[in-house]
């Protein structure tokens, strides 16, 4: 995949198995429009996934900024259903979530194959603690053998927040998930989720280190102002 097709491809952990076998993780990049999931799929939505991923089932929720997380592939029809992140056991089943700002999760289990994307900003930050949950519930999958990736997302380069957001952070996610710098607070979602992970034994996690406010290849609710944001779709 690459970049001139309008999405953006994700990297593994380097010390992943060899990437042809690694489940492909994209992001759409803001020139494909605005990638909307609710409270319907954009247009721009299915085409694209059919573009990229002919002849794939694709499920999508109705975001919410929770930390619920579904099966994509429990017999059950969720699409649409309120949530935040996905798990899938199936390789034909096509997951995705809408972010823009927020951090896009992916999680990989080389034992078992299963999958997950997660929508994962402040409110929801947590998410990859239960998407861990239920891929050891459903797949077995245990920490040495998951593999994470942290996509782009406002970094804390630009996630100025109030005060108490950034203390609350703090407490909860450890002293590098919020803190002061020039007189403003800031939270750094990767520094959160990296402590979360490190929690739960995955330490094969790549961060992307790029910032969605600042690199205008990506959407961003900052940037682009709370009238005019586009979301970008992360899929695995
Ligand atoms: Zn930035």
């Amino acid at each position: 995949m690459r970049e001139d097709s309008g999405w953006f491809p994700l990297s593994w952990p380097a010390y992943s198995l060899p990437s042809a076998e690694a489940p492909s993780a994209l992001l759409s990049l803001a020139a494909l429009g605005d990638m909307r999931l609710k409270p319907w799929p954009a247009e721009c939505v299915f085409a694209e996934t059919a573009r990229i991923f002919p002849g794939r089932r694709f499920v999508w929720l109705s975001q919410e900024h929770t930390r619920i997380v579904h099966r994509a592939d429990g017999g059950r029809e969720i699409a649409g259903s309120a949530g935040d992140g996905l798990v899938s056991g199936d390789p034909q089943t096509l997951i995705g979530v809408s972010v823009a700002d927020c951090m896009p999760i992916f999680l990989w289990d080389t034992a078992s194959g299963a999958r997950a994307v997660l929508h994962s900003g402040w409110k929801g930050t947590g998410i990859v603690r239960e998407a861990l949950r239920l891929m050891r519930e459903g797949f077995a999958a245990q920490a040495a053998n998951v593999r994470a990736i942290l996509g782009p997302g406002i970094r804390a380069c630009c996630y100025a927040v109030p005060r108490e957001r950034a203390c609350a952070f703090a407490a909860e996610f450890g002293e590098d998930a919020g803190f002061s710098r020039s007189g403003a607070w800031y939270i750094d979602l990767a520094a959160a989720n990296r402590n979360i992970l490190a929690a739960e034994g995955v330490t094969h996690v790549y961060t992307h280190p790029e910032c969605t406010r600042c690199d205008t290849r990506f959407s961003s609710f900052r940037r682009q102002g709370s009238g005019n944001f586009t979301r970008m779709l992360a899929v695995i």
